[in-house]
């Protein structure tokens, strides 16, 4: 097999095989754009290294021909003591992991080469410098040497020189360098550094497959949902420098602002630096329009490539370069990550350019990115010291303790404490601390360095690059120019839109986006901006593509009047059981604990009134739209007194010798009633059939409201939902009374009450008899909740808790199944329990109520088996609806 492509035979649909940068160089390279030569060894290679722990048989010979071929190409060799050719050697997988896998930069240097690269580039300086970088490089990647040796020796050497600056360092302090450092890694590893540069290659390239499973890796892999087994491709590019010089230098473009969308010149650059100066967030960088100043010629060809590359991509891409001497490079391109807002203003922007179509525009918009357009945002009218300002990276307003460390982040974060880790700069090793954090804030480098990357794509916010603020990592404090001390534990608040800090808990509004769902921000009106008017174009074209409607579960008329307005057709879940809480639960108590039929009958006579009430608002406030009513389903032991509390209670009053007749009473009935697994216990349809009256008393509330509705003019759509049915039987018994009730209460008011009546299903046995349950049924709402909590065996109230974090470190899921609905298994019974409710009943209805029904990935699974709706809270009705029009598209 093929595993060595040179960058001219690849393309940019290769990534599999190539990974993103890989087949991004090789599109360029056919482009015709300066690339500098190079070969990429394919992710084949590497995944058969790491199952095998050594390469596949004709790698290296495929390379030694790439290799030759390069030389050729260049006019110089790898190693050549006159005039050698250098390499990089460079990780990069089909998804992007900034900074998560190996580089290892100059391979092809040794004690003789060094003179040849002093001669060719006449900087005896840079030659030496390069040198040390690379067994620098080499040592702490390939050879897994710790990196502070190596910085313990130049601070030592600068130190004895009385120096702080790498830029006070000679040749010759170079040249001892390269001594020391050859030293530390032959103690270190007891061999000598290898001076064949093939062999530096060879190992290399081996270390860069490794690195797919570094730690580092592995936990970002878990965060981005990037499949563990894809390997990662290995790129061999001719070194170009951007350090010999002032009219050297490297930088980092963006074809549009990736924070906002907006079109413009985005990036930063940096002279006499290499590219992984900029990344890492060494050195402070310019801004690229600089660039126009310091090297006119250059700065036009790269506007020109980056004109070049948006159209040929038709997308924001992000550009890396290099100048060396006044010319050149392009080392990298993709296709770029982007904040949730730019996005959407992208995506409607290449629409208005005729450059891509609306069906193409909507499929690169998601859900999770309009739920982070809808979250709250600091209010600006509210007071609030601000302590300095950054650069604006990933946007959001977050609010926590200053922490300083990512260790202290993640310590505090596990006790509950919201944190924002500030930190100098962050490197790969703070990723859980990120992960922990609310936000970032850091003092040095730009919206492209590793603080900025990673946090856009984690969607946390994050303000870099505040140099007003002097972050004291060492002593745990940060100093802002107006003499404030923030120390660690004080609370502050980072503003990722406009880069504020402000001292204190600043107080959140709600988003433009949630306003315009609200109605309270007409889209063609002034006050709406380019971004509202993308949401709004993106959600009309999903509204007219969806085939699924979208319901919210709402059990208040506040809630459903706000489920409304943000696009809800209907109340897909209605649950009545908060209705019984609060002042009404001793009633329920009564009710549970009767003893009598007239007990019974007092409670729920008492009860009728009020849960009629609660009906009618929500009738009125969806007049004209389904509202599905769900009968009682509380696990029992949420109605009565605590067993606990109550055992005390008695056992004191039984001590003092005081009267608690009563109280003994109770604790006898609710000893009786008490339940090991109450989730498992009484509760849904068994509740109803084992407390005689008390279904049959909703359905009556939810007739009378109906009528009453009716008489006063409206159109109310109730539906009546048995929950937890696990055989046809239980449902029928109930489906009896409940029409019984329905004719009733028709005939007492004047009015025809006929409204469906359905079930949850919710149980494995549910979803295996659909058939059998379909004939009492007109209609099947899906309890995902429920369903995967019994697929699995798993309690939902506390195994999240108790050992899911676990589970997700082991990469059992990637994601909760609580979260998104577990395809393979509850999916299964999904799928087969509408397929043979259809078949049994053609024209049943068909939904899901879970919380899944608000989650995107969950949304396209319920199209694709042919739900007739999703249901989800109100704040993810707008979710639901661009993700069923996604799906539908
Ligand atoms: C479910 O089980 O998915 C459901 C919607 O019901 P509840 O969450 O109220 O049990
Ligand atoms: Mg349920």
């Amino acid at each position: 097999p093929k595993y060595v492509y040179n960058f001219t035979e690849g393309n940019k649909d290769l990534k599999d095989l190539l990974g993103g940068k890989g087949a991004n160089l090789a599109e360029m390279t056919n482009l015709g754009l300066p690339v500098p030569p190079g070969f990429t060894i394919t992710t084949d290679a590497c995944r058969h290294y790491l199952e095998h722990g050594r390469v596949p048989e004709g790698l290296d010979a495929q390379i030694e021909e790439a290799l030759t071929a390069l030389e050729e190409a260049m006019g110089k060799r790898l190693g050549q003591a006159d005039d050698p050719l250098l390499v990089s050697v460079r990780s990069g997988a089909k998804f992007s992991m900034p900074g998560m896998m190996e580089t290892v930069l100059n391979i092809g240097l040794n004690d003789a080469a060094v003179h040849g690269l002093a001669a060719q580039a006449g900087e005896e300086r840079f030659a030496w410098d390069s040198y040390r970088r690379l067994i620098q490089m080499f040592g702490k990647t390939v050879q897994g040497i710790d990196g502070e040796l190596f910085e313990d020796a130049i601070d030592d050497l600068k130190r004895r020189k009385g120096v702080t600056d790498d830029l006070a360092l000679d040749a010759a302090d170079f040249a001892s360098l390269v001594e020391v450092f050859k030293d530390i890694v032959r103690e270190q590893t007891g061999r000598d550094f290898p001076a064949d540069p093939r062999e530096q290659m060879r190992l290399a390239i081996t270390a860069v497959f490794d690195s797919w499973n570094a730690p580092r890796a592995v936990l970002y892999r878990r965060q981005e949902r990037i499949p563990a087994d894809l390997g990662t491709a290995v790129n061999v590019c001719s070194m170009v420098f951007g350090n010999l010089g002032m009219d050297s230098g490297t930088g980092v473009a963006f074809t549009r602002d990736p924070a906002s969308g907006r079109q413009g010149v985005y990036g930063d650059y940096l002279q006499n630096a290499q590219g992984e100066d900029v990344v890492a967030g060494i050195r402070n960088t310019l801004p690229l329009a600089e660039l126009e100043r310091i090297d006119p010629k250059s700065y036009g060809e790269l506007l020109a490539i980056m004109e070049k590359l948006e159209n040929h991509y038709r997308d924001l891409c992000d550009i890396e370069f290099t100048i060396e001497r006044g010319k050149l490079w392009m080392l990298q391109t993709r296709v770029g990550k982007r904040t949730a807002a730019a996005a959407f203003r992208i995506a409607d922007q290449l629409v208005d350019q005729g450059m891509i179509s609306l069906d193409e525009a909507v499929g690169r918009v998601t859900g999770d990115q309009l739920a982070q357009l809808m979250f709250p945002r600091f209010d600006h009218e509210a007071p609030r010291h601000r302590l300095g300002r950054g650069m604006n990276a990933s946007p959001g307003a977050a609010v926590g303790k200053a922490v300083f460390d990512s260790y202290t982040a993640i310590k505090w974060s596990r006790s509950g404490e919201n944190v924002i880790l500030c930190r100098r700069e962050t490197n790969p090793d703070d990723l859980e601390g990120m992960i922990a954090a609310q936000g970032i804030l850091t003092s040095r480098g730009g919206k492209t360095s590793h603080a900025a990357v990673v946090a856009r794509g984690m969607g946390k916010t994050c303000v870099c690059g505040a140099e007003e603020l002097d972050i004291d990592t060492k002593n745990r404090r940060m100093t802002a120019p107006g003499g404030e001390v923030v120390e660690e534990g004080d609370v502050i608040s980072i503003d990722g839109t406009s880069g504020e800090v402000f001292l204190g808990e600043v107080p959140v509004a709600s988003s433009p986006v949630v306003r315009y769902f609200e109605g309270e921000i007409d889209p063609a009106s002034d006050e709406a901006d380019d971004l509202v008017r993308a949401v709004h174009r993106f959600m009309q074209y999903s509204d007219a593509a969806r085939r699924m409607n979208v319901r919210a579960n709402a059990d208040t008329p506040e809630d459903a009047a706000r489920a409304r307005r943000m696009g809800a057709q209907g109340v897909g879940l209605c649950r009545t059981e908060h209705m019984f809480l609060g002042d009404r639960r001793t009633l329920v108590e009564r009710l549970i604990l009767a003893d009598t039929d007239k007990e019974r009958e007092e409670s729920l006579a008492a009860l009728l009134p009020l849960q009629r009430e609660d009906f009618t608002g929500i009738f009125e406030a969806m007049d004209g739209l389904p509202v599905t009513v769900r009968l009682l389903d509380p696990p029992l032991h949420e109605f009565l007194p605590d067993i606990t509390e109550l055992s005390v209670r008695v056992a004191v009053a039984e001590a003092r010798g005081e009267e608690h007749e009563g109280d003994l009473r109770l604790l006898q009935a609710v000893h009786r009633l008490h339940e090991q697994n109450p989730m498992l216990g009484l509760r849904g349809v068994r509740l109803g059939l084992v407390v005689p009256g008390l279904f049959t008393m909703q359905v009556r509330a939810i007739a009378q409201a109906a009528a009453d509705r009716i008489k006063a003019g409206g159109r109310p759509r109730p539906e009546i939902m048995i929950p937890l049915v696990g055989t046809v039987q239980e449902l029928e018994i109930i489906r009896e009374e409940s029409l019984r009730v329905l004719a009733e209460v028709g005939a007492e008011h004047g009015v025809e009450l006929d409204f469906p009546i359905g079930t949850m299903i919710e149980l494995p046995r549910a979803a295996l008899t659909a058939g059998q349950i379909a004939e009492n049924a007109e209609f099947f709402s899906f309890g995902t909740n429920d369903l995967t909590q019994t697929v699995w065996g798993f309690s939902r109230d506390d195994v999240e808790a108790s050992f899911f974090s676990n589970y997700l470190e082991k990469g059992v899921f990637g994601v909760s199944p609580f979260e998104s609905l577990d395809v393979d298994g509850v999916g299964r019974l999904v799928r087969l329990a509408a397929q043979e409710g259809r078949a049994a009943r053609p024209d049943i209805k068909l939904g899901v109520c879970g919380e899944h029904g608000g989650d995107p990935a969950s949304v396209h699974f319920f199209h694709e088996v042919g739900l007739d709706y999703v249901s989800c809270s109100p704040f993810r009705v707008p979710v639901a609806r661009l993700e069923a029009g996604r799906a539908a598209a």
